[in-house]
């Protein structure tokens, strides 16, 4: 048993049954609780079995006795170390980000129907969705969200208890309880919050007695009108391996999703983030085209975004030098290598053409009219943005010129981007039309 179920799953579920004896083809053995009998009759009943017929025993049934009946909370002190009451004991929450509040999240297309709905539940009063459920790819601000609402809660009512966990936190005190034989102070705990919040859901997808529990600890507290907040990768309906009762529960409140960032929502984190970091590193300076140019090029994740800009700061006060965008692209070069976009430099020049209705061929000309100068420029401008080529790998693109050349493109959109209001209508729509 302990090489086809691995030496964990034999120490928490195996070691501890005890075994009786066989009497008319039915196996017996004595558990700790109840609990973990079905635990184990449900996961481990066939591979006893199969074990039982290889040594050649008839064996047709498993009977899984409980040693004695764990769910009354008086526990003979011998058996386990002495625990507190419930009430007494402080609640298992995993521990809160302090810059995880409503203050520091930046609300954005992306994001403000979440944030309106986490603010709502945050405020109290009549439950008016249950669960709330919270989901979005890594890094748009899930877990961020469900902090503040924790943050709010417990600011505007101290005495209230809302336990912050996560999916995978949850089902290891489930199954420590179970192994050590704790499944009432466990339920109860559970139990006796008034707001639960269970992170990542997704993860206990698939675990069909952590989902049991789940599901149990879930309907009791939606039954005493108590708030649960859910947050996982996916919608409900498209986690695979989750109950169906347990996914008709999670659609019958409130389901909102986090979109993916775009870069007005990008920038304006980066500006909240930024400054809340200048604060703490005085003498750093930071060249606001150094945000723009990050909110264009990282787009995967605010988490990964979060981490350039730190890196940044933390290199500029270390070597005392001014973040400029040069000096970003050389400090960052890794993270912007992985989060590269697949625009290519021919792309941006065919669309640039077709927008400005040029020919490829006067793009790459020699041409210096006006009418084809400038739409170079832009292009020149989109490729220096939104690929990490080098200047001279641009020029050289752009009919072999120099990348002194390119360095003045860069310069001149930039400023008429500030004071010709068609050009920069035009660059936002072209940077669009090829980030789509
Ligand atoms: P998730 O749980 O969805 O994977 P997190 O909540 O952990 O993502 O967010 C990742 C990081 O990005 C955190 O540092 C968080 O503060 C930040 N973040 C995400 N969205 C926002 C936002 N709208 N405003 C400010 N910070 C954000
Ligand atoms: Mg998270």
């Amino acid at each position: 048993m302990q090489a086809s179920i691995g030496g964990d799953a034999f120490k928490n579920w195996i070691d501890p049954l005890v075994f009786d004896g066989i009497e008319n083809a039915v196996a017996r053995f004595t558990v700790p609780t109840s609990f973990m009998g079905n635990w184990v009759s449900r996961n481990y009943g066939d591979a006893i079995l199969h074990l039982f017929s290889v040594e050649e025993t008839h064996v047709e049934r498993l009977e899984f006795n409980a040693a004695a009946n764990r769910s009354t909370p008086a526990k003979p002190a011998s058996k386990a170390p002495e625990t507190p009451s419930v009430q007494e004991k402080e609640l298992p929450s995993s521990p809160l980000d302090d810059r995880f509040t409503f203050d520091g999240f930046v609300v954005g297309k992306p994001n403000e129907l979440a944030h309106a709905a986490a603010r709502r539940v945050a405020e109290g009063g009549p439950v008016s969705f249950n669960p709330l459920f919270l989901y979005g790819g890594v890094g748009l601000g899930k877990t961020h969200l469900m902090h503040a609402i924790a943050h709010e809660i417990q600011a505007r009512d101290p005495k209230a208890r809302v336990l912050y966990i996560s999916a995978e936190q949850f089902m290891h005190r489930f199954v420590q309880a179970l192994r050590f034989k704790d499944m009432y102070t466990f339920k109860e705990l559970f139990r006796s919050v008034d707001v639960l919040m269970v992170d990542d859901v997704q993860f206990i997808a698939g675990k069909n007695s952590t989902q049991d529990e789940f599901f149990h600890t879930f309907n009791a507290l939606i039954e005493n009108n108590k708030q649960i907040v859910i947050s996982a990768d996916r919608a409900p309906g498209e986690i695979d391996g989750l109950e169906e009762r347990i996914r008709s529960r999670l659609q019958c409140g409130l389901v909102v999703d986090l979109h993916p960032t775009d870069y007005e929502l990008r920038l304006g984190i980066l500006h909240s983030k930024a400054e809340a970091q200048i604060l703490q590193n005085p003498g750093v300076e930071m060249d606001p085209k150094v945000l723009e140019f990050l909110a264009h090029r990282i787009s995967s994740n605010v988490r990964v975004l979060e981490g350039a800009l730190i890196r940044l700061i933390a290199f500029s006060s270390l070597v005392g030098r001014e973040i400029t965008l040069d000096m970003a692209q050389e400090c960052l070069a890794d993270i912007l290598r992985s989060s590269e976009r697949k625009v290519t430099i021919d792309e941006i020049q065919r669309k640039v053409a077709d927008h400005y209705n040029l020919r490829m061929s006067d793009l790459l000309s020699a041409r210096r009219a006006r009418a084809v100068a400038r739409p170079r420029q832009v292009a020149m401008f989109l490729s220096k943005m939104l690929t990490s080529k080098s200047l001279p790998e641009i020029g050289r693109k752009f009919g072999g010129r120099d990348h002194t050349t390119v360095i003045h493109a860069v310069k001149r959109i930039e400023e008429l981007k500030l004071s010709d209001y068609q050009i920069a209508e035009d660059v936002e729509l072209l940077r669009r039309m090829l980030e789509a």
